[in-house]
């Protein structure tokens, strides 16, 4: 069965603060932003176009915004550089693209799009995804553009909680990313994740989200899956095409298929995180195994809803 009109989800990272951290202004911060991205990606929808375009305006947005692990605001490597990921899928025939490790590009995910559109690739890296940037005319920042204070103080408090061998599993420190889904009018998905990925990483180190089928995927007969999380849980167990082959080979319903995955496989492994996964028919869920994820999803006449907890 299909829709009957279009559906956009989006997250802002599992990373969330802590509920006892969480100010009523800050808070109200997070909401507002997550209402302005879900616009982004609404007003492409409203206007009949295509859930690829969705995914690219609304993950845009997330990119730009300053509270967000992507983009402007992106988590520190250990030696104190950015290093960014990013991905987009296209349910139809599964067209993707992907970069990792980038810097200095403004919306990674502009560059995944170009890697999809202007190469014969999927996943690019170094000197050459940033001349796909460069040939598409993409925008590029200084250092400055992307640095917040706040997350090159959880950079530093990692590193001091490393030498002091009290590292915790605090999720609103160590890491965050953002994504979108989206079914449009005419039944077609796509999905979409950017990254800094996890605070104090090593350099050269790869999360799931640019990894097609760990934390990004869009298959038409299937589902949009977008992650967020302990990116090597995410990619052991190939998160977003494990939803997809219980739905294809095991006739799962999706919700129940992605709840299984987050709430009892990613749980077995130790890993914490969630996702946003829709399915062609419009159902939707959102499941974490943390306190919380940044989150958002408007159906087509309906009104838009944000959630932190
Ligand atoms: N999954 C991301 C990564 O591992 C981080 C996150 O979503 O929190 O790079």
């Amino acid at each position: 069965m299909l829709a009957s009109g279009f559906v956009l989800a989006i997250h802002g990272g599992a990373g969330v603060l802590p509920r006892d951290d969480m100010s009523p202004e800050r808070e109200a911060a997070y909401h507002a932003a997550l209402g302005r991205v879900l616009a982004a990606g609404q007003s492409v929808l409203t206007a009949d176009g295509a859930a690829l375009d969705a995914v690219t305006a609304a993950v845009m947005a997330l990119e730009d915004e300053p509270l967000f692990n992507a983009g402007r605001g992106a988590v520190f490597t250990r030696d104190g550089r950015h290093e960014m990921d990013a991905a987009i899928m296209d349910g139809r025939g599964r067209r993707a693209g992907a970069v990792a490790g980038i810097a200095g590009v403004r919306n990674p995910v502009l560059l995944a799009r170009a890697v999809m559109e202007r190469t014969d690739h999927v996943l690019m890296a170094g000197t050459g995804a940033l001349q796909i940037a460069r040939a598409a005319g993409l925008a590029f920042e200084d250092d400055a553009y992307f640095y917040t204070q706040e997350r090159w103080d959880s950079l530093q408090e990692t590193l001091r909680m490393e030498a002091d061998g009290t590292l915790d599993d605090d999720p609103s420190r160590r890491h965050g990313t953002v994504g979108a889904v989206a079914l449009d009018r005419a039944g077609n998905l796509a999905a979409a994740t950017s990254t800094g990925g996890m605070t104090g990483k090593r350099a050269g180190r790869i999360g799931d989200s640019p990894i097609i089928g760990a934390g990004t995927f869009a298959d038409d007969t299937t589902c949009a899956v977008s992650a967020t999380g302990d990116g090597e849980a995410f990619i052991r167990l190939l998160v977003a095409h494990e939803i997809d082959a219980r739905i294809r080979l095991g006739a799962q319903p999706m919700s129940e298929a992605a709840r299984a995955v987050v709430i009892d496989d990613l749980s077995a492994i130790g890993g914490s995180g969630g996702l946003i996964s829709l399915a062609r028919d419009g159902a939707l869920v959102m499941p974490f195994n943390c306190e919380g994820m940044y989150r958002g999803c408007v159906r087509d006449g309906g009104a838009p809803e944000t959630h932190i907890y």
